[in-house]
Parts: structure tokens; C-alpha cells; sequence
């Protein structure tokens, strides 16, 4: 502009990006950079004393802001932008380093030329320099620092980025370059916020950093050329304001809405991940409980010392095969077996040993037990077997296969072989049954016969 008032200032936020993404040995390089660009951009327009100053007041700024933020963010460096980055940077930009810097500015104008309205000045560099930082900035660390969000370019995406471009396109050059003596309807640049909106909720802040920079670039081109709704022909400074209050206005919404939605889409993203881990981790122990379950369901139900039905399981059992014989008038028999003078087994290797033979006596069983029999350790010595479907004759055949198999056993215990015999009784369901325990009862009354007829032997009880 004619005055040397600019909308906003962008070289300075090129410096700070750089700065914050790079290490702090090469920072005295960049700030090297910074003034010799601004030498190089001056020089013609202003006397070598006003360019030195410019530089310093510049280069001053750009470490201020960006020593603050290596300060705040000492212990793991900046890494994303962030609400916390945006909060951060916004203060610092907006009410710390350009205020200070245009008071540098202001009075270097001033200096150079006395007419120079000292506060009106400061007021133009200090928003000129805030919205060059807030515009820029942002762009410059998310479009270099950061991977591109995934599902861009997908070709739904795609579409939509289409539609929007153009929108939003078309928008900035109808709005910020519309001659004066267009109507007015397209003199409200207002209606641009919802785009950017638009773009800070679908194409995250690569999408809001880009739209508010090329928001930034077309109205300040538009008003500069005297178009578009901000541009006041009596005065340019006024014209510049206005787009420096707008410009303000959207690039604190685009920054705001773009930190804020990412930051609740990685919220989210989060949760799902923890809700996934933890619902695996139910799945998980819930297994775990079933089988802990199972295996204690299993134990409560099993002899410790035989691995065969307990008395509880055996009963359990056997009550079924009792009912299912009632309702399908089915018969089964029940055999009871008992080994002989096990006390003096006892007396003569002791308890442990006895425990060995009792275990050969139950395996004996468990070998000549069909799938569907239901064998049981009943007592300490004592066992039992129903046998479902099975008639006494059948029953009778494999009682005293098994009598005969344990006669064979020779249990090896302390250097002597252990031979055992078995008395066993036998009995058969019968239709005026009501229970089992009448069934077996009369197998025990059986094996009682068995025991007082000389032991080693079986008692069939028929009808
Ligand atoms: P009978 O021929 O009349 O059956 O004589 P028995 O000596 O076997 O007499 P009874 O059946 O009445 O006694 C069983 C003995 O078995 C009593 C007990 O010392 C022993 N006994 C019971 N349970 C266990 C056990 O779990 N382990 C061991 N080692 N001995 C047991
Ligand atoms: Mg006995
Ligand atoms: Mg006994």
C-alpha cells in the first residue's frame, strides 16, 4: 500500500515455523536467514538504518515466540499441533510478540518520518503481524511437521474436496474482488466462515490451515486493489483494519474448531481402542473363569484318590439313570463291590499302600466299565457300578469278569506282590421301584450274602 501499511505480514511466521521444527544449533542460521531476506526485500524502499531496524524488531519477534514455545514444551519439544499448541501460540502471537514488536515498529516509522501517527501505526503492524503469524504459521507446521490425514483422497473424500474447492474458490473471488458497483449480495464475506467450518470438520487442520491462508491471500489482495466489501475509498488504513478484524475472526474459528475436532477424534479413537482391549480382556478372563469353573465343578464331583465318581457324583448320576428307567420303562442294574479284608492290607503295608491297592481296584473297574456305566468310589474300599440297559444275566457276566480281573491283580507293594479278591453283589431295577436306593440296597444286601458266604465271590439278587 502506498503508506507502507500491509493487511498482514507473512515472512516473520516462515521464520518462527522454521525455528520450532528445527534444532537449536541451527536456530542463529535461520535468524541469519530471516534478516538478510529482509535486507534483500527493503533495500531500495527504506534507508539502511530503518532496514536494520526492521530486522532486528523482526528477528527478535521470531525468538521470542519461538523460544517460549521451546520453554513450554522443554521436556518432548513440540510434536503436533495441538489445542495446547493453538492456545499457546495465539497468546503469544497475538497479545505478547507482535504488540512488543510494533511498538519497535512504530517507532522506527516515526524516526523516519515525523507525520507518522504513532499509536494508528502500532495498531496496523501489531494486527498486520498477529494474523501474518496466525495465518501462516499454523499452515507452514501442520503442512511440513505432519502426515496427511488418512482418507483425503479416497474417492468420496475426493469428491467432497472437489465440491468444496470450488465452493470456496469461487466464494474468495466473488466476494474479495467483486467491483464497487456490484449489488451487494455478494459483499458478505461472512458467508465464508461456514466453508471453513466445513473444512475444519472434513479435511481436519490441513484442510482449515490451507482454506484461511487462502482466505488471507484474496482479501487482502482484493482490498489492496481497491474490490470486495472491506476496500473504503477515503482511506486505505481503514480498508485495512477491516480486513484484519474479518481475517481475525476466521482464523481464530478455523484454528479453534480444526485443534478442537482433532483432538476429539483422537479422544475417541482412543477410547474405542481401550473399550476394544478391555472388552477382549472380559472375553479373555471370562474363559479363563468358565474353565476355572468347569475344573472345580469337575473336582466336586470327582474322588480324589481314584479319579472315579465320588459318592455324590455317582448318586447324582445314578438318580438319572433311575428316572430315565421309569419314563422309558427301561431296566438297568446296580453291582456293589466290596474288597476283602482290607483292614489287614492296611495292618500289614499300611495306609499308604492301601491307598496303591484301592487305586489298582478302581482302575480294574474303569477297565471293564463300558461308556454308558456309571462307576463309582462309594465308600473307603467300597465301590459301585450302574449299569444302564443292562439286565441282571448281562450285569452278572461283567460282575464277575471283574471279580476274576482283580483275583489277577498283583499290586507290587514293598518287594511283595499284594493279591486281592472282591465280594460283589448285584441287583436289577425293578418296575415298583421308586428309587434307587431301593435298587441298591438290595445289591448291597447282596454283597453282605457274598461277605457271609465266604467272601471272593458274587451274589446275584433276582426277582
Ligand atoms: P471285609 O472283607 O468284611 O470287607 O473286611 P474289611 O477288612 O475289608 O472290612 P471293612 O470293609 O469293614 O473295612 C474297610 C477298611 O478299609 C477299614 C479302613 O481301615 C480301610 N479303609 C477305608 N478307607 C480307606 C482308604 O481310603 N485308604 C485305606 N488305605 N484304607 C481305607
Ligand atoms: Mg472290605
Ligand atoms: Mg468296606
Amino acid at each position: 500500500m502506498p503508506e507502507g501499511i500491509v493487511t498482514f505480514w507473512p515472512p516473520n511466521a516462515v521464520v518462527v515455523s522454521a525455528l520450532i521444527l528445527s534444532p537449536l544449533r541451527h536456530w542463529w542460521l535461520l535468524i541469519l536467514a530471516g534478516i538478510t531476506a529482509e535486507f534483500a526485500a527493503d533495500i531500495g524502499h527504506f534507508p539502511l538504518w530503518q532496514i536494520a531496524g526492521f530486522a532486528l524488531v523482526n528477528a527478535g519477534e521470531a525468538s521470542l515466540v519461538a523460544a517460549i514455545l521451546r520453554w513450554r514444551y522443554r521436556d518432548r519439544g513440540y510434536q503436533l499441533f495441538t489445542v495446547r499448541v493453538a492456545l499457546t501460540l495465539g497468546t503469544v502471537f497475538l497479545f505478547i510478540a507482535t504488540p512488543l514488536a510494533a511498538l519497535g515498529g512504530a517507532a522506527l516509522y516515526q524516526a523516519g518520518d515525523p507525520d507518522v501517527a504513532f499509536w494508528s501505526f502500532w495498531r496496523l503492524w501489531w494486527f498486520g503481524d498477529a494474523i501474518g503469524l496466525l495465518i501462516v504459521t499454523p499452515a507452514l507446521l501442520v503442512w511440513f511437521g505432519e502426515a496427511l490425514p488418512r482418507g483425503l483422497f479416497t474417492s468420496r473424500r475426493a469428491t467432497e474436496l472437489g465440491l468444496f474447492s470450488l465452493l470456496f474458490l469461487a466464494g474468495c473471488g466473488l466476494i474479495f474482488f467483486a467491483p464497487p458497483e456490484w449489488p451487494l449480495w455478494n459483499k458478505s464475506p461472512v458467508l465464508l466462515l461456514p466453508l471453513l467450518v466445513w473444512a475444519a470438520l472434513r479435511f481436519g487442520l490441513h484442510g482449515a490451515t490451507a482454506s484461511v491462508l487462502i482466505l488471507g491471500f484474496s482479501a487482502a489482495a482484493g482490498t489492496t486493489s481497491g474490490l470486495g466489501p472491506f476496500f473504503d475509498g477515503a482511506s486505505q488504513a481503514e480498508s485495512v483494519i477491516r480486513v484484519q478484524d474479518y481475517l481475525l475472526t476466521a482464523v481464530i474459528l478455523a484454528l479453534s474448531l480444526g485443534t478442537s475436532f482433532r483432538q476429539w477424534s483422537w479422544a475417541i479413537s482412543d477410547l474405542q481402542h481401550e473399550r476394544a482391549k478391555l472388552e477382549q480382556r472380559v472375553t479373555e478372563r471370562t474363559r479363563e473363569l468358565n474353565q476355572q469353573k468347569q475344573e472345580a465343578e469337575q473336582q466336586a464331583l470327582t474322588d480324589a484318590l481314584t479319579g472315579l465318581n465320588n459318592r455324590r457324583a455317582f448318586f447324582q448320576y445314578a438318580h438319572n439313570i433311575h428316572d430315565q428307567a421309569r419314563r422309558y420303562d427301561r431296566g438297568y442294574s446296580v453291582m456293589i463291590l466290596d474288597i476283602d479284608n482290607f483292614k489287614q492290607v492296611n495292618d500289614r503295608f499300611g495306609h499308604a499302600s492301601g491307598d496303591i491297592a484301592i487305586r489298582h481296584v478302581a482302575e480294574a473297574i474303569r477297565a471293564i466299565s463300558r461308556a454308558a456305566d456309571v462307576p463309582g468310589r462309594i465308600g473307603g474300599e467300597e465301590f459301585a457300578i450302574c449299569l444302564p440297559a443292562t439286565s441282571l444275566d448281562e450285569g452278572a457276566i461283567l460282575a464277575d469278569r471283574l471279580r476274576l480281573s482283580i483275583c489277577d491283580l498283583g499290586v507290587p507293594l514293598e518287594g511283595s506282590t499284594l493279591h486281592m479278591t472282591v465280594s460283589v453283589g448285584i441287583a436289577q431295577y425293578r418296575p415298583d421301584d421308586a428309587t434307587f436306593e431301593e435298587i441298591l440296597k438290595r445289591a448291597d444286601n447282596a454283597l453282605y450274602m457274598a461277605k457271609s458266604q465266604g467272601r471272593n465271590r458274587l451274589v446275584i439278587l433276582g426277582e
